[in-house]
């Protein structure tokens, strides 16, 4: 396999992991753009339960916890990414609303209508936004909101290479009137949707070349990393150069049925 068709999703998790492990998030994102999406939500109170959905270490859930009163349950496959987000908690003392679990996206572990809020940046992607919608619209109450991020297409025409490059790491990759159209025939209201700053994700490309140096020095010799590093390179080179044609979106919807 070549470098340049390789995408994060061939790659062994462990290398995945250590190679976010020193970054504060693991998808493009920030605390500011959190808060704006938190703007659009009404109704919180100390009764309410959000849950983040592939919360990785807590970058988003802990800003959660700190501007909301609810009850926050971060869920990820990752047991590692886990431990780190109740380390950040307890340090953030937030230890008794903000909790992490190791838990599927696939198979949540929540009661039919329980939740007030589900939030997930950077990860729906994982079980594909359509389906995301659809199954975890029933966890949330009548009336309860969603808040994803989810990669976008600005415009109808894209050059091949940029195409084929998401065609392959995420072909549901759609434009924005289709992620909207999809959000509503889950059954929600579109709330609010608008993109995210290029900076959130030239931000969290500059953070991982940060890290790179120590990352490629404790795997000397050891291929796969270095292609991994590599893939992720070759990801940010060419978000630079596409970058008008899609990037990352927040997208918000109101269970209506
Ligand atoms: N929301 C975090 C992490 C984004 S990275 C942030 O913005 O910083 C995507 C996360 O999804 C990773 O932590 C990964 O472990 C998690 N993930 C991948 N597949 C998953 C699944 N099937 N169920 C739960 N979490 C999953």
């Amino acid at each position: 396999m070549s470098n340049e068709k390789q995408t994060i999703h061939d790659f062994d998790i462990n290398i995945i992991y250590e190679y976010f492990s020193n970054t504060e998030r693991q998808g493009p994102g920030n605390t500011e753009e959190t808060l704006k999406a938190l703007s659009f939500i009404t109704g919180l109170t100390e009764k309410s339960k959000i849950a983040d959905i592939g919360c990785g270490t807590g970058g988003q859930a802990m800003t959660l916890g700190q501007n909301t009163p609810c009850e926050i349950i971060g869920i990820d496959v990752w047991q590692d990414f886990i431990h780190k987000f109740n380390q950040n908690s307890i340090n953030q003392n937030l230890q008794d609303r903000v909790k992490g679990i190791v838990g599927n996206m696939k198979n949540l572990p929540f009661q039919e209508e329980e939740l007030d809020l589900i939030w997930s940046e950077g990860s729906i992607y994982n079980i594909g936004f359509e389906r995301g919608l659809n199954e975890w619209r029933k966890f949330l109450k009548i009336g309860g909101y969603i808040a994803v991020t989810e990669n976008t297409w600005f415009r109808d025409e894209r050059p091949d290479e940029i195409q084929e490059f998401w065609q392959k790491a995420y072909s549901e990759i759609d434009t924005i009137p289709n992620k909207i159209a999809q959000m509503q025939n889950a059954g929600y209201l579109s709330i609010a949707t608008y993109m995210l700053p290029e900076a959130i994700w030239t931000d969290y490309y500059t953070k991982q070349a940060l890290n790179l140096n120590s990352f490629l020095e404790n795997h000397k010799g050891n291929k796969t990393a270095a292609e991994f590093a590599s893939s992720q390179r070759h990801e940010a080179d060419l978000y630079n150069k596409y970058k008008k044609y899609y990037g990352y979106m927040f997208y918000i919807g109101k269970r209506i049925k």
